[in-house]
């Protein structure tokens, strides 16, 4: 089963696929540790990764989809894969569905979180960091119990560069330029599912991850 998990920047998609990932018992990769991981192990496709990144150019999509390609190759992904992060326009969401069916697979559910533009900002600046043991904390929604430090490992808590307002108002942006229209994409193909993660609610990533799985009984 190869589900992705679509939403904003800090909508709680990792930690829903966190979830689902021991509950389903299949991995869950996000585009950021697989990037990281080729570079680091000196791969093939990771030489070529760093190439763009040196650049600061944009990694084509051909890329990416090879990455995502070894991956489903190994052993553990034979079941299947969560994907957080990877398809994030149109076009490579045809070219994934394109290599899947090449492959006889396909994307079974689409995970599409809804939060409050309004939530999602308040969590990337309240947002708080060990230095340490990389633990997350927000000072409104989830304070650690001493204010700077960290509840696990006692290190010190800090703040992001890129969890500014303006910064994180500006992916927001490109999230619904670029990536919200998936939703009427995945719509079309019949493996939307649509959720709501909110504090504010009081819907939390438990009731989610929850939800999912009844829904995929009924499937
Ligand atoms: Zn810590």
């Amino acid at each position: 089963m190869i589900i992705i998990m679509l939403g904003a920047p800090a909508s709680g998609k990792g930690s829903v696929a966190e979830i689902l990932t021991k509950e389903l018992n299949i991995p869950a990769v996000s585009s950021g540790d697989i990037f990281r991981k080729h570079i680091s192990e000196e791969t093939e496709i990771g030489k070529k990764l760093k190439e763009y990144v040196t650049k600061g150019e944009l990694v084509p999509d051909s890329i990416v989809l090879e990455m995502l390609e070894a991956r489903l190759n190994e052993e553990d992904a034979k079941n299947g894969l969560i994907l957080d992060g990877f398809v994030r326009t149109i076009p490579q969401a045809e070219a994934l569905d394109k290599m899947l069916e090449a492959r006889n697979q396909k994307i079974d559910l689409v995970v599409n979180l809804e939060t409050s533009d309004e939530e999602i900002l308040e969590r990337v600046v309240n947002r708080r960091i060990c230095k340490n043991c990389k633990a997350v904390y927000n000072t409104v929604l989830h304070p650690s119990a001493v204010k700077g430090k960290c509840d696990k490992c006692g290190g010190e808590l800090y703040q992001r560069d890129d969890d500014t307002l303006e910064r994180a108002k500006n992916r927001l942006e490109v999230y619904y330029k670029e990536t919200a229209p998936l939703q009427e994409y995945y719509e079309k193909t019949g493996a939307l599912y649509t959720t709501t993660l909110s504090v504010k609610i009081n819907r939390m990533k438990d009731e989610v991850a929850h939800d999912v799985i009844e829904y995929l009984k009924t499937k």
